[in-house]
């Protein structure tokens, strides 16, 4: 899960994310190993700052 520059910091995603995954200084932060991409913060964002990445994507640096 990558949180985008279009993130308000309204911590929607915060409250709805189930494994607590999620800190929001500012923008959203996901912490990568609490999260189980179930994508509930993405669908819940209303400005859909969230976006899916496979981990094959986000391991290249
Ligand atoms: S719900 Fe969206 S806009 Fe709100 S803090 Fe989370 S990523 Fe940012
Ligand atoms: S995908 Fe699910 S577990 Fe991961 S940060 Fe979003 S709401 Fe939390």
């Amino acid at each position: 899960m990558v949180v985008t520059e279009r993130c308000v910091g309204c911590a929607t995603c915060m409250l709805v994310c189930p494994k607590d995954a999620i800190r929001v200084e500012g923008r959203a932060e996901i912490n990568r190993e609490l999260c189980e991409e179930c994508r509930k913060c993405m669908l819940y964002c209303p400005l859909e700052a969230i976006s899916y990445v496979t981990p094959e994507l986000t391991q290249k640096s």
